[in-house]
Formats: structure tokens, C-alpha cells, sequence
């Protein structure tokens, strides 16, 4: 079991009735522990399928919805109708349950037996109108879920589901997010701003300021021979020249420095509980840290790099929308080989049908998307407060594909940017030593890099190998907010019109609900 999922369990709820009979529930008891079971076993699901028995009334559907919601372990609902299920028990339930829900739509068994079928059999399996039943009063209830239609114990089937379950798990994780702001916006930027307060309404985190004064105890706490130790294991996992292990140099003060600025803002993280945090290059506090030591004397890029890697999230400059959705990124990716980062748009690479975006930032992209063993580095960083030689990981990216997305705020609602990308080979970049990817954004640069432009997306984004639209479109329906797609199949006249729909489908929807 992997560890950030090991305390959830989604729910399994089953549709019946009594018109049948105690028998019917007894058989539909019976199979429904068997699907869950054979769920489980599967090896597929990444968090646990809990049987919640079967819902024969709408006070037994209020109670087990109730008992869901208050479950801190329970991070969604599976529902799945064995028999007809009268829908109108379901109204009093569904008004409550603020659940992700997922209705999945399967039978029993897997094909009519021919010989046998009878009226009997027909009463027990009645999946195919039970499930449309309650169907129809989800979505007349405008109730958000996610439909999996598909044979229980077909890999795909268990694949929708296993998708869901990560996103419910980094949704679960979010209700509870601290992201931490040392510094504030970088001045005069507007994408990477936002209404925190609506943002802790609709996505669930919250987001503090910590004044670097408030940074200097735990920096005062941190022991040498703490710094010492992490130094050593620097050397230990990374490749870097031998030159810079030698204690009486620049290089190595700079490398010693910048642990001890991971293990203070490590510090300051776990004594706040937060899970992601933003720094910006002009705020680094104590301005004299050269005369007195006392304070960070270089941007803790390396710092960013590791703690990212670690699972906090992170975003550069003070964008605690990236730093949020970058953590969400990195729990709905538990398990999975190939790894996300924090990303910027960097530098565009005009070159006909392989016109790409060169992804970088001045240090802060993750390792787990390096495609070889990252190697530490120290030079000279002439951006922001500290005008430096700066310890950072170098590395280019794996090739192959992913989604990246972000999060925007366009003053009435937020707006999520989803762009499916392809990482290529890049060419060497001797005089640019900060870790990169370069990308073609699909389906190409000018409709890609267009569409995201049109729907006003950010220079900032989350990028993952191992997500996919799905899942994104599964975290948007759980949020509640509006989610663009930028795919293969995308066009830029299709979609500017989905951006026009959109502006009245959302002042519309608020009136209608
Ligand atoms: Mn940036």
C-alpha cells in the first residue's frame, strides 16, 4: 500500500429494494462483496474499496451518505445500482453528501445466460435500468460525479476507477492544505495572483504569509553538524566535481549554506503542518546575511528542488496556486514512475513542425522528472536580491509524454488549463546550467502555445508524465470549476468558442443551481 493512500478508503455503496424480497437482498449482498473483493484483489486500485452494504431506503441512503461524510478516512462514494433502486430515495442522501461521487455503472455477471435467464433472474440483475434510474436523478439534481461505464472486472473498468481514486485522495489532501508564502507576489505580476479567500472556498487550501523574521529562530536552531551530514549526502546522491568538496572554498560555503537553508524551511514546514510553500527572489529577509551569516545568502533553489521532490508543494515568485496544485500533482502521482515538476515557459525554439518551449526556471524544477542522476552545481545567479553563486541540480528531463495544467483566476471563477505536451530531446545548453525539459505543446506549438494563451493560462504550470486528461477532468468535476483541454484533437476556432459558451455557461449555471 503506498503510504500517502494507506488512510483512505473510498465506499461502496449498492442500490436495492425490498419489492423483491429478503432473498433478492441476500443474493445482491452476496455478489456486491464478491465485486468488491474481486476490486480489491484486482491489484489495480491503489486505495482500499470498503463494502458499505446495500441502501434499501431513502433513511438507510440519508445514513450511510451522513456516516461518509463525517468519515475522515472515507475520500469518496462508489455507487452502483443491482436492482431497480427508485431514485427519489436517493434525493435526501444526495443533497448531503459532500463526497466525490462515482457512479459505476456494471453488472454482476458478465453475459445473459442464455439457457437459464428467467423472470427472476431478471428482478435480481437489473443493472441496466437500475443504473439509468438513478442516473437521471443525479443529473437532474445537478449532482457533480464521475460515471464509469464497464464490465467490474475488466482492467479498464478498475483503471477509471483507480484514476479517481488518486485524484479523490489529493482532493482529501487538499481540504487540509497549508501553503506557506515566504515573500509575497513577485511585484506587478497578476497571473500568479488571486482571491485566497475564494480559493480556500472552492479548492479547500489555505494560504499564509510568514515574514522571513519569523524564519530567523528555526535558521538560529539548525545544528552544524546537521548541515554537515545533509552535505555529505549531497555528495553522496549527486554527480558534481570533486573540486567542490573542498571545505575552503567558495563553492562549498555555498553548498553548505543552501542546506542549511532546506533544513530551515524543513523546519518551518513540519512545525506549521504546511504542505507546500512559494519564496519569491526579491524577499529573502536579513539583507546584511553577508556580514553576519544570520539568513539566506542565495535563493534556496536547491532547497525548492528537494522539498519538491519530498512532496511539498512549490511555486516560484509567490505563486501559491502552482505551490497547491503542484502538491495535488504529486499525490494523484504516488507510485507511479515517472514523475512532475513546477515548470515555467521559459524560451521559445521556432523550428517548423518541432517548434517547442524550452521549460526551466532559474533553479526550482523537481529531479523526479530527470532523465539522468542530477548533478550538483554552483554559479553565479544575477537575478533578484542575492546577485550570487548559487548550488542548484542540473538536469535535463526524460522524454516522452505528459499533461501539464494550472489553476487561474479570472475574478468570477477559477479556470484550470490542462495542455497534453511531448518532451524531446534537447540540445546541449553549456552556457544554461539550470535543470530543463523541452516540450511541444500539443497538438503543436502555434495551436497549443494559442489556446493556452486565449484562455489566459500562466507562464507557471504542474507537469506530470504519468497523469492524464482524466484525471484533471475528474479533479475539475470534484471541484466544481472550469477545466479547458488543450489535446491533439484541439482546434483554435473550436476552442475560442468553448471559451465564449463557457463565459455564459458560468454566470448561467450559478442562477440555475
Ligand atoms: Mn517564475
Amino acid at each position: 500500500m503506498i503510504k500517502e493512500f494507506e488512510n483512505y478508503e473510498v465506499w461502496f455503496v449498492t442500490g436495492a429494494q425490498l419489492l423483491y424480497g429478503g432473498d433478492a437482498v441476500v443474493a445482491v449482498d452476496g455478489h456486491s462483496k464478491e465485486m468488491v473483493a474481486g476490486l480489491n484483489e484486482s491489484g489495480r486500485l491503489p486505495i482500499k474499496v470498503v463494502y458499505k452494504g446495500t441502501a434499501n431506503s431513502s433513511k438507510e441512503v440519508a445514513e450511510v451518505f451522513a456516516a461518509a461524510n463525517n468519515d475522515k478516512k472515507c475520500v469518496g462514494v462508489i455507487t452502483w445500482m443491482h436492482t431497480f433502486s427508485p431514485a427519489k430515495m436517493w434525493i435526501h442522501g444526495l443533497q448531503i453528501l459532500n463526497k466525490p461521487l462515482l457512479h459505476l455503472h456494471t453488472q454482476y455477471n458478465a453475459e445473459i445466460p442464455w439457457n437459464d435467464i428467467d423472470m427472476d433472474f431478471m428482478n435480481l440483475n437489473q443493472s441496466a435500468h437500475g443504473d439509468r434510474e438513478f442516473g437521471h436523478i443525479v443529473s437532474r439534481m445537478r449532482i457533480r460525479r464521475k460515471l464509469v461505464v464497464g464490465y467490474w472486472k475488466d482492467a479498464a473498468t478498475q483503471d477509471h476507477i483507480a484514476v479517481w481514486e488518486r485524484v479523490c485522495a489529493a482532493w482529501a489532501d487538499s481540504q487540509d492544505m497549508l501553503i506557506i508564502r515566504f515573500g509575497d507576489q513577485m511585484n506587478n505580476v497578476a497571473v500568479t495572483d488571486g482571491d485566497k479567500v475564494a480559493a480556500e472556498q472552492t479548492l479547500g487550501y489555505h494560504v499564509d504569509y510568514m515574514p522571513f523574521s519569523d524564519v530567523m529562530p528555526f535558521f538560529d536552531k539548525v545544528a552544524d553538524a546537521d548541515v554537515d551530514a545533509l552535505v555529505a549526502e549531497y555528495f553522496k546522491l549527486y554527480e558534481h566535481d570533486a573540486a567542490l568538496e573542498d571545505k575552503s572554498t567558495e563553492e562549498y560555503k555555498k553548498i553548505w549554506n543552501s542546506a542549511k537553508a532546506e533544513l530551515t524551511l524543513r523546519a518551518v514546514l513540519t512545525a506549521k503542518g504546511a504542505k507546500g510553500f512559494t519564496t519569491n527572489f526579491d524577499d529573502l529577509g536579513d539583507y546584511n546575511v553577508d556580514v553576519t551569516g544570520r539568513g539566506f545568502d542565495q535563493i534556496p533553489g536547491l532547497a525548492s528542488q528537494r522539498l519538491m521532490a519530498e512532496g511539498y508543494g512549490f511555486g516560484a515568485e509567490g505563486d501559491w496556486k502552482s505551490a497547491a496544485l503542484y502538491r495535488s500533482v504529486w499525490v494523484m502521482s504516488q507510485g507511479l514512475p515517472n514523475g512532475c515538476s513546477f515548470l515555467e515557459d521559459y524560451t521559445l525554439n521556432f523550428n517548423g513542425e518541432q517548434s517547442s518551449i524550452l521549460q526551466a526556471h532559474m533553479l526550482e524544477i523537481c529531479p523526479l522528472i530527470a532523465a539522468q542522476r542530477p548533478r550538483l552545481e554552483v554559479h553565479f545567479l544575477g537575478i533578484g536580491i542575492r546577485k550570487t553563486p548559487t548550488a542548484r541540480l542540473v538536469f535535463t528531463s526524460k522524454v516522452g509524454t505528459g499533461v501539464t495544467a494550472t489553476v487561474v483566476d479570472l475574478g468570477n471563477r477559477f479556470r484550470l488549463i490542462v495542455n497534453d505536451v511531448k518532451c524531446i530531446e534537447p540540445k546541449p545548453l553549456p552556457k544554461l546550467p539550470v535543470a530543463s525539459a523541452l516540450w511541444i505543446p500539443q497538438p503543436n506549438f502555434e495551436v497549443g502555445a494559442g489556446c493556452w494563451i486565449y484562455a489566459g493560462g500562466t507562464h507557471h504550470s504542474c507537469f506530470s508524465y504519468d497523469l492524464t486528461d482524466e484525471y484533471w477532468q475528474d479533479y475539475a468535476e470534484i471541484a466544481g470549476i472550469e477545466a479547458l483541454f488543450i489535446t491533439e484533437k484541439t482546434t483554435v476556432d473550436d476552442f475560442r468558442k468553448e471559451l465564449r459558451f463557457n463565459e455564459v455557461y458560468y454566470m448561467l449555471n450559478k442562477a440555475l443551481m
